[in-house]
């Protein structure tokens, strides 16, 4: 028997530093953050924004990206309907023009960006030290009703699709209008959520009326994901999720990401926020009016008109309360079913604390004071995502 005499063998006591606390930012650079939603694509298409470059305004551009330690960013191809119609020709048009923006971030600066599909690709281009793209279709208004889109959209690199946003379709109910009070899916919509389990396309019910979030638990053979919601017991918002729909989600295998949108996570703002609305919506209504450009680059306007007047006047909000979300999450369904999505770029407000992608490293900090292990926080950054792709596309 021949007896070895490493280190590790012997009776010396470990040299480890399991005892010592972790090093947060250490943890969050080799941790794989993935965020599952930013609306940032708009800004390219619609003002021609370099993202490549630090932006002086915004949540999100490379340079800001890399001091947070963001490793993979799903950008929403989102189509507004009020602008291009809640289904056609227009959807498919601007859903297509964004997916043409995020697809040369990768084609023209692969030093920074490279184009991933599935969580094999996210692990290789982190290692890489690069920024993992990938792309979620925000309402299935450019389905255009023709089942055959689904794969169109999943072969230009789409790896989510929630059915409706603030508008419902006749095929799905959205939790933003009244229609979705008592609407569901319909076969089409069924057979929407069959053909993405058939590709590896993950299915997301953030915006979802809460009758097609049922419809989709029960349709979905495949992990069902909450792309950007709360928990709806500590902000009653239809857009979070109440404790038994995220048991439900964790039932499918899939997970709730957390939206760091204060109006859905911290109690009493969005009562305060209707009264600000009320302030200074005509001067807003002004903003978009004198604005240049097309009804987008109008609603930018406004948009950022908003966020100032927000930052004046509303209660600040602070990664804590993101976190709040997260233990809820974790206290109904486990660790293993939650993950990160902040919205960026399509909020006006942010948690003071987490005022853009360069302040990730907080939610690290905030997720460690409270308890949670080094491999829980791997896999509330990222860690659960990737099995949860790893799950639907099978690789
Ligand atoms: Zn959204």
């Amino acid at each position: 028997m021949t007896e070895q005499n490493s280190p590790a063998n012997s009776d010396a006591p470990p040299q480890s530093t399991t005892d010592s606390a972790p090093d947060p930012l250490a943890l969050h650079r080799r941790a794989i953050l993935i965020d599952m939603h930013a609306d940032t694509v708009q800004r390219v298409v619609d003002e021609g924004a370099d993202i490549n470059a630090r932006l002086a305004d915004g949540h999100l551009d490379a340079v800001r990206a890399r001091e947070g330690g963001l490793d993979a960013q799903f950008f929403s191809i989102w189509v507004e309907p009020e602008y291009f119609g809640a289904g056609g020709s227009r959807a498919v048009e601007r859903a297509d023009a964004q997916i043409a923006a995020v697809r040369a971030l990768a084609e023209e600066r692969p030093d920074i960006w490279r184009q991933a599909g599935s969580a094999a690709d996210i692990r290789r281009i982190a290692g890489e030290g690069k920024i993992a793209t990938l792309m979620g279709l925000e309402g299935g208004y450019a389905i255009d009703e023709r089942i055959e889109n689904v794969e169109k959209y999943f072969r230009l690199g789409v790896r989510y699709l929630s059915a409706a946003w603030t508008v419902s379709l006749p095929w799905a109910g959205s939790s933003g209008d009244e229609v979705g009070a008592t609407r569901g899916l319909n076969d089409f919509g069924r057979r929407v959520v069959r053909e993405m389990n058939r590709l590896g396309m993950m299915v997301d019910v953030s915006h979802v009326s809460d009758k097609t979030f049922w419809d989709i638990v029960e349709t979905s053979a495949k992990p069902v994901i909450a792309t950007h919601s709360g928990a709806r017991a500590i902000v009653d918002h239809p857009r979070n999720l109440t404790d038994e729909q995220i048991v439900a989600l964790a039932g499918t295998g899939g997970a709730c990401c957390v939206v760091f949108y204060p109006a859905f996570v911290e109690p009493g703002w969005k009562e305060a926020q209707k009264k600000v609305d009320a302030e200074i919506n005509d001067a807003l209504d002004e903003v978009a009016r004198l604005a240049p450009g097309s009804p987008s680059q109008k609603k930018l306007a406004r948009d950022r008109a908003r966020a100032a007047e927000y930052a004046r006047r509303m209660p600040p909000t602070s990664a804590a309360r993101v976190c709040d979300h997260i233990d809820r999450v974790v206290r109904l369904a486990g660790v293993g079913h939650v993950g990160i999505g902040s919205d960026f770029d399509g909020i006006q407000a942010t948690p003071r604390d987490l005022a853009s992608v360069a302040d990730y490293p907080n939610l690290t900090r905030e997720l460690l004071r409270r308890g949670y292990t080094e491999s829980d926080v791997e896999n509330i950054l990222g860690g659960n995502i990737l099995r949860v792709m790893e799950q639907t596309q099978g690789d």
